[in-house]
């Protein structure tokens, strides 16, 4: 597990990405670089490099956010429930470094029926060679 303070986060993202990653935020819908990205390729977790999702799980789900049907494996991936906003959701996080990923919703595609709904900000793809 990566542990690392708010400084030492601060000192490697940016102040959006903070906001997000460390404190729970949310980016405006459609405002992400990922939310219509075709790209193959592996995305990865900002904060520590963990390969998280595959573009091939990746759906266009019109959220406005980069969606997905399945993580890579379960274990990169952890679940919270969050009682905040005046919903129940639940939300994900990345289990090596616990930087907020975004929610899963249980109105996805098979075959998983799953929609990892996830910040742009919280990834960074990394392209197919
Ligand atoms: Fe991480």
């Amino acid at each position: 597990m990566i542990k690392k303070t708010d400084q030492e986060w601060q000192s490697i993202l940016t102040p959006e990405e903070f906001r997000i990653c460390r404190q729970q935020g949310t980016e405006p819908a459609f405002s992400g670089v990922y939310a219509d990205c075709k790209t193959e390729g592996v995305y990865r977790c900002k904060c520590c490099g963990a390969a998280l999702f595959e573009s091939a799980s990746k759906y266009d789900s019109g959220s406005g956010w980069p969606s997905f049907w399945q993580p890579i494996t379960a274990d990169d991936i952890k679940e919270n429930k969050d009682t905040s906003h005046g919903m129940i959701r639940v939300e994900v996080v990345c289990s090596h470094c616990d930087c907020h990923l975004g929610h899963v919703f249980e109105d996805g595609p098979q075959p998983t029926g799953l929609r990892y709904c996830i910040n742009s900000a919280s990834l960074t793809l990394e392209p197919k060679e």
